[in-house]
């Protein structure tokens, strides 16, 4: 572990910060805060924490941790009684390739990729594989595409920050297994992906359009409210209904926004994670806004 990891880790001060993005350690937290969500109107996707694996043990594991969170998740009062004909799932699962065991080999991934999807089929279930660093990309559109005709309760996410992606929104359509489109959270070098924050818009907003128009329900990502009005007001002069997509936003991140829509009439989930790995996920979303960064910075000088 890291210094600046382990100083996070044990100071007291970053812990509101932390509790803020990260519903908790355990399953059982991350089922709290999920009902206290859903009470609310909102629907739910849980993220288990934790990205490589640096063994096939680690990767049975999670695996392992996938299918007891879609076990309990059936056994929520709220996703009992939720009937099909309310929407899409009331609370999925969303997961990493890598936690799979991607590095250890894509066959060993995918045969446990394979067996969380078939629980998931008997608990009418979804499961959403998360994107992650661009290495991963084209492996990941290929075995969504090889898994996806006899799972069709998986999908993805593509990241407009790469210049690729106008081609996978494509690719992705004609497969027509729901994706979730984001701006990108990794570091990625100019040789794959645009620097430029308002390239990165761009694509964002052009690529949502055409996946409104074209895909299975796809999840419109973002926390950005600029974006979020001419969404609405595209599908508005479209006349797309609203139950045919959703938008989605990280737990803990613009809570107004997400009720906001809520109350319109949007389809609204909430990316709540949780488990004991969450310091990556948690840095980049400190790096995402600096304000975040600047309240660590002055705890620090504080105490
Ligand atoms: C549900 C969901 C799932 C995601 N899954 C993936 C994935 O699989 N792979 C991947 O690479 N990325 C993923 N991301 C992250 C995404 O790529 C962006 O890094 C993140 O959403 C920030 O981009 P933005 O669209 O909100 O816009 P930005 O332009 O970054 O932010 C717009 C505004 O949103 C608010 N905001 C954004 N971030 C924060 C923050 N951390 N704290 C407080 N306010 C903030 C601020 O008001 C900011 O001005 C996911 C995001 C969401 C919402």
């Amino acid at each position: 572990m890291k210094p600046v990891e382990r100083m996070i880790r044990q100071s007291r001060l970053f812990r509101p910060l932390v509790r803020r993005f990260i519903a908790g350690d355990t399953l059982e937290e991350a089922i709290s805060a999920s009902e206290a969500l859903i009470a609310k109107g909102l629907l739910v996707t849980l993220d288990f924490l934790g990205e490589n694996t640096n063994s096939e043990k680690e990767a049975t594991e999670a695996k392992e941790t996938f299918i007891r969170m879609l076990d309990r998740i059936a056994e929520v009062p709220a996703v009992k009684t939720w009937s099909p004909d309310k929407g899409k799932e009331l609370l999925n699962i969303s997961i990493k390739l890598t936690q799979c065991g991607l590095d250890q080999g894509e066959k060993f991934a995918e045969d446990n990729y394979r067996e969380v999807l078939s629980t998931a089929m008997s608990h009418r279930n979804f499961v959403r594989v998360d994107m992650e660093g661009s290495d991963y990309t084209e492996r990941t559109i290929a075995m969504i595409e090889r898994v996806f005709p006899d799972f069709p309760n998986t999908g993805t996410v593509l990241q407009s920050y790469l210049y690729r992606t106008t081609e996978d929104v494509e690719r992705i359509i004609r497969l027509q297994a729901r994706v979730r489109i984001v701006k990108g959270a990794y570091l990625e070098p100019a040789s794959v992906a645009f620097p430029e924050k308002s390239k990165v818009d761009e694509a964002y907003v052009t690529q949502s359009k055409r996946l409104l128009d074209a895909a299975n329900y796809p999840a419109i990502a973002s926390h950005d409210e600029t974006i979020i009005n001419e969404i609405k007001k595209y599908v508005a002069e479209k006349s797309i209904d609203k139950s045919k997509f959703e938008f989605q936003m990280l737990y803990g991140i613009r809570r107004d926004l997400q009720d906001g829509l809520k109350a319109e009439g949007f389809n609204v989930r909430v990316y709540v994670p949780f488990g004991d790995s969450w310091y990556p996920y948690f840095t980049r979303r400190l790096a995402e806004r600096p304000a975040n960064a600047f309240f660590i910075l002055k705890s620090l000088f504080k105490g």
